[in-house]
């Protein structure tokens, strides 16, 4: 037989894909509470969420009248028709949420608007109001859920541990905050209060107190019509996805086409793991479709492109400023140093500051006094940080948030040399660490990419010519290489018998590095099967390693040669496999090293 189904089962039914685990009702829960305009927002969960969910906010509350109506199906202030679906501003609007929610626990909902003299206690079973009277109580809403899913074992049965639902609350609430910076957010979980935020406005610091692992390096503002937040220097990167959270339009979305676009925002300045970055990201709402997914997570640009280079030319601006530049030296900073030095050590510096004569003698007896090593903070510290206190009470400089300003080589001054490799420079507040070897490297790369490009054709002649020795494979291939090489500058001929003449090479090249970069490029077409436009890229930057020689010493004058090329290079932070050309070390970081901060 066939039959229709009662309008509860359907609503069982349908509030299941809706609201599938405690972490579903919480999330719509607060979404109401954010579209209600409140300024605080308390969410108190216990048992993960299955036996206990309340969110109480100061919102606009419901009136005596409207209270049934609001869990009604398809009941909702915040649409009226068909065309508001193309300009949803607010985070609901199917109207479904609290009939679902209701539809599968034992809900209770206090409500007042501040305009009303009493508020309204209604509670609902399984979706039925089983009472409705006038009480007292504070202007906004509370919602109690209890024993979600009691009524629908099969759905029970999914959800995880206590523990693993209640961290999958815990971490919403967390992004919420983040978003919400104005709204005073505060976590209880089975009586504990796991944090709040003060609600001022300012993401930096509800970022730094609930995700101090995103925010352990300190992050660069980003700063631009549509897209703002911060993003990591390129050199604190993270292993995983976890340190990116990005938000349209106060709503936290997973999109693949934003995380293209933050890691082109880098310009192939990240070596290896994924940036932290926190994004909002403002989108009209006709341009965006939210209405594709039941979480409403998933998001869609209708216009993709424009999107994605809004968002890259964000981050680019953010990190090729002199924040962007890596920073030397700053996990064993972060750490105390006190922590991890020898006890003897330890006490005699604490106890005997007045002799420092007595000190430097019992320090005489450590044969070998080291820096403690750096040691990588364990990314899942925003989990345990959740349980310690809200303020950490040490000024770290990922508190003091740098104001960008465009890098300017200008400013430095050439303090010395070390290990042939190092040049260090002096800015106003901080000194840096130059990778020659890198440098060079970028410099050859935009040389050529540019020789390249615009068929720069100027070999400068050597005094003797030289000749370059490939393999059988590749001398039979060199029709696919040898052009390149003449345009980027080569004056090279066939020799025959394997063998290449060399008479003239690039002005900006040693005759030893034209050598390498020429053999290298060779053999990289070789292995590459030829050479073509979209693999010309990363064969110069493959050739460029061989162009430039360990343990070259440089002169004072090479060192000013070098410094003034790599000003002029378009992307001088990295080396064009990505690896940092220079990094920095601020004056602060160097007094907190000696404890004087
Ligand atoms: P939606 O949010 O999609 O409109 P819901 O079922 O979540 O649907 O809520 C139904 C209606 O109830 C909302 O449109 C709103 O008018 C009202 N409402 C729900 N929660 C609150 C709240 N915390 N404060 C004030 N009004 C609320
Ligand atoms: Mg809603």
């Amino acid at each position: 037989m066939i039959r229709v189904l009662d309008s509860f089962v359907a609503d069982k039914i349908a509030a299941g894909e809706v609201i599938e685990r405690p972490v579903s009702a919480v999330k719509e829960l607060i979404e109401n509470s954010i579209d209600a305009g409140a300024g605080s927002i308390i969410v108190e969960i216990r048992g993960g969420g299955k036996s206990y969910i309340r969110v109480t906010d100061d919102g606009c509350g419901i009136s005596f009248d409207e209270a049934e109506t609001a869990f009604l199906r398809h009941a909702t202030s915040k649409i009226s028709g068909i065309a508001d679906l193309d300009n949803i501003i607010s985070l609901g609007f199917r109207g479904e949420a609290l009939a679902s929610i209701s539809a599968v626990s034992r809900l209770t909902m206090v409500t007042r608007r501040a305009e009303d003299m009493s508020g309204v206690k209604l509670v609902l079973h399984g979706g039925r109001v089983v009472s409705k009277e006038r009480t007292g109580c504070n202007t906004g809403t509370t919602v109690i859920v209890e024993d979600l899913f009691y009524n629908t074992p099969a759905r029970r049965k999914f959800m995880k541990t206590d523990a693993r639902e209640a961290s999958s609350i815990i971490e919403l609430i967390q992004q919420y905050a983040v978003c919400y910076a104005g709204i005073r957010f505060m976590m209880i979980n089975n009586g504990m209060t796991l944090f709040t935020t003060n609600g001022d406005g300012d993401p930096y610091a509800v970022i730094r107190t609930l995700y101090p692992s995103i925010a352990k390096n300190g992050l660069i503002p980003v700063e631009n019509e549509h897209v703002k937040g911060y993003v990591s220097d390129p050199g604190s990167t993270m292993s995983t996805r976890k340190g990116q959270l990005f938000f349209v339009n106060g709503r936290l979305v997973s999109s693949a086409v934003i995380e293209k676009a933050l890691d082109e925002g880098y310009l192939g300045r990240i070596f290896s793991g994924f940036p932290a970055a926190v994004l909002f990201i403002e989108a009209e709402p006709c341009d965006i479709d939210v209405n594709i997914h039941p979480g409403k997570q998933e998001i869609r640009f209708l216009r993709q492109d424009e999107v994605r280079k809004d968002i890259s030319e964000a981050v680019s601006k953010a990190v090729m400023t002199d924040s962007g530049v890596p920073k030397g030296f700053v996990n064993s900073i972060e750490k105390s140093p006190e922590k991890q030095l020898n006890d003897s050590v330890q006490q005699k510096n604490e106890t005997e500051q007045t002799s420092i004569r007595e000190f430097l003698k019992s320090l005489d007896r450590h044969d070998s006094y080291e820096m403690p090593e750096a040691v990588e903070t364990p990314e899942t510290a925003e989990e345990t940080a959740v349980y310690a206190p809200v303020s950490s009470p040490v000024k770290t400089e990922a508190e003091v948030i740098r104001k960008p300003a465009l890098f300017d080589f200008a400013d430095l001054a050439f303090k010395g040399y070390v290990f042939n490799t190092y040049i260090i420079m002096q800015g106003k507040d901080e000194l840096y660490i130059f990778d020659q070897h890198a440098a060079h490297e970028r410099i050859f790369y935009e040389k050529f990419m540019r020789g390249y490009n615009n068929s720069a054709h100027s070999p400068q002649p050597v005094l003797t010519a030289f000749t370059i020795n490939v393999s059988n494979d590749v001398y039979s291939m060199s029709g696919e290489w040898l052009g390149d090489l003449i345009r980027m500058g080569y004056d090279i001929e066939d020799f025959g018998d394997c063998t290449f003449i060399v008479r003239g090479i690039p002005s900006y090249m040693s005759v030893g590095e034209a050598e390498g970069f020429a053999r290298g490029y060779a053999e990289a077409a070789g292995e590459a099967g030829g050479s073509n436009r979209v693999v010309i890229d990363k064969l110069i930057t493959k050739s460029c390693k061989s162009a430039v020689k360990a343990h070259d010493v440089l002169s004072e004058h090479e060192i000013t040669d070098l410094m003034s090329e790599l000003a002029k290079c378009d992307n001088p932070y990295s080396c064009p496999h990505g690896r940092p050309t220079f990094i920095r070390v601020s004056s602060y970081d160097i007094e907190r090293s000696f404890r004087r901060k």
